[in-house]
């Protein structure tokens, strides 16, 4: 009996080994998802500032394109001063020219502005970029590690797996049932020691006949309360 409590001890050894093998091995992909999402945002940023500065590009074109525009005006109302006949109607359009001159030093202002705004974003992007390379470099690591880490639990688990096959083959197969069944219902121990007269897996205090009983050790006793196998480590 008492070897056959230290079979099945060993057994559920390697069963909580395989199962929490299991459960941190499925807990990987998600760890690497987190991960990877932290770069996301990284590349996010970047992209973001890249499209920044498209923006700002285009809005120069368009103010260049104002002030051609504008200065092509200009040179018409020159050409048309030209044929005027009256200092009357030269001094009209002359008006009209500084009006347009105006014009132009707003968006020549706009443009400048403008301007100095692409330096300021591509500074912006050159940060990023390297701030980006450096959170490649660490993330990478640390997927790498835990990329390790699935192949160590993997191996864990199938060393893990043979040793509790060549166990399970020495135990007597009503027991070895009766132990597996608990074990799967129970999801963490299957066969409990007895401590100060209290079941090790509900803690309850156990009714002395059960006790006697697992003393007497012929054959398997449950806890009344949780159902788990009991066994006293006084023998
Ligand atoms: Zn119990």
């Amino acid at each position: 009996m008492a070897s056959m409590v230290e079979k099945l001890l060993e057994l559920q050894d390697r069963d909580r080994q395989i199962l929490h093998g299991i459960r941190e091995s499925e807990d990987i992909p998600k760890k690497k998802q987190v991960i990877e999402s932290e770069l996301e945002k990284y590349k996010d940023g970047l992209g973001q500032a890249q499209e920044k500065l498209k923006a700002n590009q285009a809005s120069i074109k368009a103010v260049e394109l104002e002030i051609n525009t504008l200065r092509e005006k200009v040179a018409k109302l020159r050409q048309q001063q030209l044929e005027l006949k009256t200092n009357k109607e030269f001094q009209a359009m002359e008006g009209e020219v500084l009006g347009l001159g105006s014009q132009i030093k707003a968006a020549e202002d706009r443009a400048i502005e403008l301007m100095e705004k692409v330096e300021e974003i591509e500074t912006e992007i050159a940060e990023r970029r390297v701030q980006l390379k450096t959170e490649e470099a660490r993330i990478g690591g640390d997927l790498t590690v835990l990329d390790g880490r699935l192949q160590t639990i993997l191996d864990e688990v199938a060393r893990a797996k043979d040793s509790r096959e060549t166990l399970a083959g020495e135990i007597d197969p009503a027991w070895l049932s009766r132990y597996d069944r608990i074990f799967r219902n129970k999801g963490d121990y299957a066969i409990v020691g007895i401590e100060h007269r209290v079941c090790g897996g509900c803690h309850m205090k156990l009714p002395p006949h059960v006790i006697q009983d697992v003393k007497k050790a012929d054959g398997i006793v449950t806890c009344d309360f949780c159902g788990r196998i009991l066994y006293t480590k006084d023998g």
